[in-house]
């Protein structure tokens, strides 16, 4: 999958700005936004601007931009005040993926319990 903005992509309109979000940290690279169906009092998704469906899709060439993928979940967490926060990312339909615009849920504002699954 190229590294373009996607016209069919959830996110890359969010990206764009042609589909409404609440927007909190956003870089050159990265946007962060709430989730519409929050799991837990935090929870926000932060997504590159460039369009790459899934972690499957990333090659050795984006792995500064999957740092500052990272970077900017701690960042937002630290700017929000978490003591505590989970990172997570689904991949494809069978790890529950359901938009195909690779993204980190960060996740808190209570306490987070064992299952992942
Ligand atoms: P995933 O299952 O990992 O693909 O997660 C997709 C996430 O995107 C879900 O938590 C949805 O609630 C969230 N989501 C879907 N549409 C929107 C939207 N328009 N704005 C913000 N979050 C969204
Ligand atoms: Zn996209």
């Amino acid at each position: 999958m190229a590294d373009t903005a996607e016209p069919d992509c959830l996110f890359c309109k969010i990206v764009a700005g042609n589909l409404p979000s609440d927007r909190a940290y956003e870089d050159d690279t990265v946007l962060a936004f709430k989730d519409i169906h929050p799991q837990a009092p935090f929870h926000w998704l932060v997504v590159p601007k460039v369009h790459i469906a899934t972690l499957n899709d990333f090659d050795p060439g984006h792995a500064e931009l999957i740092g500052q993928l990272l970077l900017a979940a701690k960042r937002l967490a630290a700017d929000h005040g978490l003591p505590g926060y989970r990172v997570a990312m689904n991949v494809n339909r069978e790890g529950g993926q359901v938009v195909f615009h690779v993204h980190l849920h960060v996740i808190g504002g209570r306490q987070m319990k064992g299952a992942l699954g």
